[in-house]
């Protein structure tokens, strides 16, 4: 295992999650419920937390978080099909594969 980056809420960190996936790279979310915890901790130490399960993903998995660091930046689109939000990048619904306009 090794960390990989924090995400700024879990739904961006369930979506890298998912775009590491799509790429075959193994990941998972630690800190996942520590979110609303009060206590000492700076607040950044409770964003979530993406961990690799292989150090040799690296550099894959730093291109896919360019390609979604890019893709937050472009309006969400809503699937036709199946109503799902997609990242503004994506040319096929990640949920249904239905074409997106
Ligand atoms: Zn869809």
């Amino acid at each position: 295992m090794i960390r990989f980056g924090t995400a700024a809420n879990l739904p961006e960190a369930h979506l890298l999650l998912r775009l590491l996936a799509e790429a075959g790279i193994a990941a998972r979310i630690l800190n996942e419920h520590a979110q609303g915890a009060t206590g000492e901790l700076p607040f950044t130490q409770t964003w979530p937390e993406i961990w690799l399960e292989n150090e040799t993903d690296l550099v894959r998995a730093d291109e896919v978080r360019r390609r979604f660091e890019r893709a937050k930046e472009l309006p969400l689109q809503h699937c036709s099909q199946c109503g799902e939000q997609n990242p503004g990048s994506f040319e096929l619904c990640w949920k249904c594969g239905a074409p997106l306009p």
